[in-house]
């Protein structure tokens, strides 16, 4: 299947192209003619899928080429002030590529968007807002700030996206994002993408969504397949001249490196800038604009590792990251597969290394064995 076969206008097919893309990622092939036939949608599909392009560009179609029984045109949006998609995402990094890509597909729509999200002034998103925009991307916080000020009005809301809706829950948005549905109108279209169909993540599809089109492109709980795992057993205290010895046996570049905590992260990212290794620590204390620039640099290559924590991390975007380091093991299994899903994307190849002392070895098996059960009864729920 191509992208011509999807009924795509000729404004986004160009989009398409000026990115090089010509085949539709199987969530992309699933998930499209669904959303442009207007219905729900509940898809089960992992970062670096291509998830966002899946939603962004049937939503672009939808504004631009009104369908019967819709409102809006492109002359209409001209007086439109109010957005007419609300995306919903749960950190900063995730809305600023969102925002990205509707902007990149969109190139050539004439749509408007704007992404709010805190750690920024509020000021210049309430002027960009009331110049009128047509896709807003919200963290939920910053858009509960908004709604609270009364400088967003949600009240034309027709299409709303909730992206790695399971991200939401562990980061414990789940009320503010109650509270934010209830501002919307009652008819509407509903998308939900996650990485996972935990318990709370169907109790949220159940009242949101009606009767949706489920699509699923990767197994449950599947790292991508293109993933080398490796496990390294290391005490603990030898972890940080391991990873300096490996860097410079292998002229390594572009490095995530996972750490559990925000000062281990500083920690070890001044460890390896001491070595002579470009390196930056992402995490939740860094400014926005720091969190910014680490990553740009990271992406352009200038820096050689990003020494990140897995809030700080979620969903980034960087192409064909060849190395993904697990510095220390996340708590949750389904932490290491987000963290692993940076690597081996859109079909390149990548290495996970775990360092692992001999605690967490333990900690390992116990969560492989909880994995594999939890995986069990949703099979067998099914
Ligand atoms: P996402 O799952 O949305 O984070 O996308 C993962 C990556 O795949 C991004 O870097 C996209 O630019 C890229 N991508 C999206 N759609 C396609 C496609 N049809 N062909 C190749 N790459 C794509």
């Amino acid at each position: 299947m191509q992208f011509t076969d999807l009924g795509l206008s000729a404004e986004l097919l160009r989009a398409i192209g000026e990115q090089g893309y010509t085949t539709p990622t199987p969530v992309q092939q699933q998930a499209i003619p669904h959303i442009l036939a207007g219905r729900d949608l509940e898809a089960l599909a992992q970062t670096g899928t291509g998830k966002t392009a899946a939603f962004v560009l049937p939503i672009l179609q939808r504004l631009t080429n009104p369908v019967a029984g819709q409102t809006g045109s492109p002359l209409q949006k001209i007086t439109h002030t109010a957005p007419r998609v609300l995306v919903l995402v749960p950190t900063r990094e995730l809305a600023a590529q969102v925002l990205e890509s509707v902007r990149v597909y969109g190139a050539h729509t004439g749509l408007r968007s704007l992404a709010v999200f805190g750690g920024v002034g509020i000021n210049p998103q309430i002027q960009t807002m009331r110049r009128g925009i047509d896709i807003l991307v919200a963290t939920p916080g910053r858009l509960l700030d908004h709604l609270g000020q009364r400088t967003v009005d949600l009240s034309k809301v027709q299409t709303l996206v909730l992206d790695e809706a399971d991200r939401m829950f562990d980061m414990g948005f789940i009320r503010d994002i109650r509270r934010i549905i209830e501002k919307l109108p009652k008819v509407r279209q509903n998308l939900m993408f996650s990485a996972t169909f935990a318990a709370e993540v169907r109790e949220l599809a159940h009242a949101v969504l009606r009767d949706p089109a489920m699509v699923e492109v990767a197994r449950r709980n599947a790292p991508a397949e293109l993933v080398t795992h490796t496990v390294i057993k290391v005490d603990q205290d030898q972890k940080r001249d391991l990873l300096l010895h490996l860097f410079a046996a292998h002229g390594w570049h572009q490095v995530l490196v996972f750490c559990r905590t925000k000062h281990g992260s500083d920690a070890l990212a001044r460890k390896l800038e001491q070595a002579g290794i470009r390196t930056a620590a992402l995490h939740g204390n860094k400014s926005q604009n720091a969190r910014t620039r680490a990553l740009a640099d990271f992406k352009s290559g200038k820096l050689a590792a990003l020494v990140a924590t897995d809030i700080a991390a979620r969903g980034l975007d960087i192409d064909s990251l060849p190395r993904v380091v697990n510095f220390e093991l996340p708590n949750v299994p389904e932490d290491y597969i987000h963290r692993i899903g940076r690597t081996g994307r859109a079909g390149a190849s990548g290495e996970a290394l775990s360092l692992v002392s001999g605690e967490a070895v333990a900690c390992r098996e116990s969560w492989l064995q909880q994995s594999e059960r939890a995986h069990q009864e949703l099979e067998s729920q099914q």
